[in-house]
């Protein structure tokens, strides 16, 4: 059997909120193969994010074990957490996070800035990193000249940059009408194809048919597909449908001043 590429046990990430205890992940288990498409899906506030962030290390977990491509997060000192986020994780998140004032190639060779790569090989890298995602007949426009989905798909390219075994997406079709949403599905399918690993947060179901997988959570917990369905069914003229409404927050003190 394939050795998993992300193991997470008993992960719990609890906020504090003055006298207040958010428990955003309330013991989550999970194991990802090496080369698989996780879709985690789960109602607002179910901690979808808080896991994602966890994955790529840009924050620590309260208690627990996480485990990525072989390596103990919570073993890892600042320096070494940047350094497993520079070169195994790519990011892409709803609102694109691109530099307004920079071109689509600038946007996506800045970050080789960092990694001291000379001028002429950022070029050349962000050319070919154009040309992955479509957009070769972009590489001056500025973010403001592209649509959404186009700025997706240069976000897509400056994640790239390192070559990542993982890609984490924060609602990435969020943000994108319909056809746009699956253009950059088809990216991430293409990604999933060249061999790296997928982790998606999303509402789109759509993302389910090319997943190998889904992940339910509810109140930071992994739930079954039928516990899930349940608590976020609601009733429309005799039909039920998935809702996407919190149902309960999981915190120690029910009136919490917000
Ligand atoms: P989702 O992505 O599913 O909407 P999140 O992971 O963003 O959920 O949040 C899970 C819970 O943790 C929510 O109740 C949210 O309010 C809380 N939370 C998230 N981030 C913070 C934070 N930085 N400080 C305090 N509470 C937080």
């Amino acid at each position: 059997m394939t050795e998993p590429f992300i193991r997470i046990s008993d992960l719990r990430k609890t906020y504090k909120m003055g006298r207040v205890a958010v428990h955003a992940l309330a013991g989550v288990d999970l194991e990802i193969p090496p080369n698989s498409f996780t879709v985690i899906m789960g109602p607002s506030g179910s901690g979808k994010s808080t896991l994602l962030h966890l994955l790529g290390g840009l924050d620590r977990p309260t208690s627990g074990h996480l485990e990525v491509g072989g390596q103990a997060l919570e073993s890892l000192d600042e320096n070494a957490l940047a350094v497993f986020r520079r070169r195994t994780v790519g990011f892409i998140f709803q609102s694109f996070n691109l530099i307004q004032t920079m071109s689509a190639m600038e946007n996506i060779a800045f970050p080789m800035r960092f990694a001291r790569i000379p001028r002429a090989s950022r070029r050349l890298r962000s050319n070919e990193l154009l040309e992955k995602v479509g957009l070769t007949d972009r590489a001056t426009h500025r973010p403001t000249e592209l649509s959404g989905g186009q700025q997706q798909r240069v976000a897509i390219a400056r994640a790239l940059v390192n070559d990542p075994q993982l890609i984490l997406a924060d609602e990435p079709t969020g943000n994108l009408d319909t056809s746009s949403g699956a253009s950059i599905m088809q990216v991430l399918a293409d990604l999933h194809r060249s061999g790296r690993t997928i982790v998606v947060v999303t509402h789109d179901i759509r993302m389910t048919q090319i997943a190998t997988d889904t992940v339910r959570l509810l109140d930071g917990r992994i739930v079954d597909e039928a516990t899930y369905r349940e608590a976020t069914a609601f009733a429309v003229g005799g039909s039920t449908q998935d809702a996407d409404a919190a149902p309960g927050q999981s915190a120690d003190v029910a009136s919490a001043p917000s």
